[in-house]
């Protein structure tokens, strides 16, 4: 599978249900996976009628093809982020600032003596959880969309089932997000991906042709909510992240002692799109050992306990150590568009969640390890990953580029 970019615009307000929308705020801000691939297969099964195996083939196959959510920015801020708690958000935008806590996390755990908690460096205030999307701009900025949808209420009619007219006394409200008038120069886009497979991309683009770029997503799709228009566009490029100097980087600025020695490589794990994890006997999970048998499992909740104090594990003739883990749980709501009827809720973990490993070995167990996870980022993790979960991301440069130690501190 290649994996291509998606580009969407809402041509009408949309609709979706407050039951499938997450706790956080993304919620909001994006159409997930599972809709999207949703409205590609209501588009199928308009054009084609009945599902066959080419149905199965696009949309139950996930290694034919992966719908990804739509979001306001490329890429998603991990759950190590904070800004400050009065004015969030990136220097580049005309905020405060942010940093990433990852590196002073390492630190305690790596058995350094943890450094004063951070506070804002222009106001001085507290920091809090920053989370939502980002991306670099054309001049290497990183920025952070914001309003482009407004949260309205639509009061409806209801219409009687029988006679068709309007029923008395039945009004409804739907939660509706609104496109906003984007600013001068600048279109309100959504952005996102789908992986494909080589037969599968074509049929993809056809059902978009037929439909003139416009699929029908989220709910009320009958009383002319959800119009969006959506372009497949070219092959998303592999990420240019050299693993090693990530490693060597971090290791100096969360554990100089490791840093100097070249048996070490510290890696990151995120989780972009989320993940639904389950353990051997099925139970949900935050640990991806759960599912990956050669992973450490997560150290255990004691913030005084050091990596080294653990066993790890045996990997390559080396060892492999979970350091911490920044993670949490959101119920992912079921419904079952078919039958209309709610159906089982699953725990997700939620987008944006960081693990971090390290591993003590020689050379050749280095490039055993590498060679495993670039399968990893290559395949994904866990449940529903034709629905956009479970992609993986290694090393993410956000670590590095808004790690405290290393931000360079303007006047
Ligand atoms: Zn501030």
């Amino acid at each position: 599978m290649k994996r291509y970019r998606v580009e969407a615009e809402l041509a009408s307000p949309l609709v979706i249900r407050r039951e499938r929308q997450s706790q956080r705020s993304e919620g909001a801000q994006s159409i997930t996976g599972t809709l999207l691939r949703g409205a590609f297969a209501q588009a199928w099964l308009q054009r084609h009628g009945a599902p066959d195996a080419s149905f199965r083939r696009l949309f139950l196959d996930e290694h034919a093809c992966r719908f990804g959510p739509l979001d306001p920015a490329v890429r998603v801020i991990p759950r190590t982020a904070f800004s400050c708690k009065r004015v969030p958000g990136f220097r580049e935008d005309g905020k405060h600032g942010v940093v990433d806590q990852l590196v002073p996390l390492l630190r305690s755990r790596l058995g350094q003596t943890s450094a004063e908690p951070e506070r804002c460096r222009v106001c001085g205030q507290d920091l809090k959880a920053f989370s939502g999307f980002w991306q670099l701009k054309s001049n290497g900025e990183p920025t952070e969309p914001k309003g482009l949808w407004r949260r309205t209420v639509a009061v409806h009619v209801g219409i009687d089932r029988l006679t068709h007219t309007a029923a008395e006394k039945v009004l409804f409200n739907l939660p509706v997000l609104e496109p906003q008038a984007p600013p001068a120069g600048e279109a309100s886009r959504l952005h996102g991906w789908i992986a494909a497979a080589d037969d599968v991309l074509p049929a993809l683009q056809e059902l978009l042709r037929d439909q003139e770029q416009i699929l029908r997503i989220g709910h009320a799709r009958t009383r002319g909510y959800g119009r969006v228009r959506v372009t497949i566009g070219e092959e998303v490029p592999a990420a240019a992240v050299d693993w090693s100097a990530w490693s060597r980087e971090m290791l100096r600025h969360s554990a100089p002692q490791l840093a100097a020695e070249e048996r070490y490589f510290l890696f990151s794990l995120s989780l972009p799109t989320g993940a639904i994890l389950v353990d051997a006997l099925l139970r949900y999970t935050l640990d991806p050992a759960g599912m990956v048998p050669w992973l450490p499992p997560l150290p255990p909740p004691n913030p005084t306990l050091r990596v080294f104090d653990l066993p790890g594990k045996e990997f390559a003739g080396g060892r492999l150590w979970c350091v911490t883990a920044v993670t949490s749980h959101d119920r992912l709501r079921g419904w079952n568009v078919a039958h209309g009827l709610p159906r089982q809720d699953e725990w997700l973990v939620t987008r944006g969640s960081v693990y971090v490993y390290l591993y003590e070995g020689d050379k050749s167990g280095q490039a055993e390890l590498h060679a495993k996870l670039r399968e990893l980022e290559a395949d994904g993790l866990g449940a529903r990953r034709n629905e956009g979960f479970g992609q993986v991301l290694i090393c993410d440069d956000f670590h590095r580029r808004f790690s405290p130690q290393l931000s360079v501190v303007t006047p």
